[in-house]
């Protein structure tokens, strides 16, 4: 297995309920480390852009309004075949389909508000990594 590199959000609610801390030591404990870290408010054309891939579905003016609300935290994690077993340690995207153990099942409210995001293959990885840290920021 490859050591990867995937681009995680904690979004809005869980800056606003506090749960940066719990979330980051779950990372570490699966031995997803944290190489880059930064807290900002994205702006409406940083998260269309990122979340440009769902423009035409249903729920995009409700996500963008979302992850605008308040600020979040931005990480590039690092780790042995890191997209995939971050994806896995985050849980399904609606918490009540997600498994017991998993940061959604734990901290997200629904499947609007869940909690984190996690890159999904390893092309969405360079260009999300990309989209929020410049090369001098990362190792
Ligand atoms: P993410 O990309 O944030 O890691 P994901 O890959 O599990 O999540 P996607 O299908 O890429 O899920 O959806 C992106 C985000 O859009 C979800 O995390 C969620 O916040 C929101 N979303 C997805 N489906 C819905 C829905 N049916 N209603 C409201 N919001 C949704
Ligand atoms: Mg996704």
């Amino acid at each position: 297995m490859a050591v990867e590199r995937t681009l995680s959000i904690l979004k809005p609610d869980s800056v606003e309920k506090n749960h940066v801390g719990e979330i980051i030591a779950m990372l570490e404990a699966a031995s997803l480390r944290p190489i880059a870290i930064k807290r900002t408010q994205l702006t409406r054309a940083m998260a269309e852009g990122f979340y440009a891939v769902h423009r035409e579905r249903k729920f995009f003016g409700e996500l963008v309004e979302f992850m605008t609300r308040g600020p979040v935290v931005l990480m590039v994690l690092e780790g042995e075949n890191a997209i995939a077993r971050y994806r896995e340690i985050m849980g399904a995207t609606d918490p009540a389909k997600a498994a017991e153990g998993t940061i959604r099942k734990k901290f997200a409210a629904n499947i609007g508000e869940n909690a984190t995001h996690g890159s999904d293959a390893p092309e969405t990885a360079k260009f999300e990594i990309g989209w929020f840290f410049a090369g001098c920021e990362l190792p």
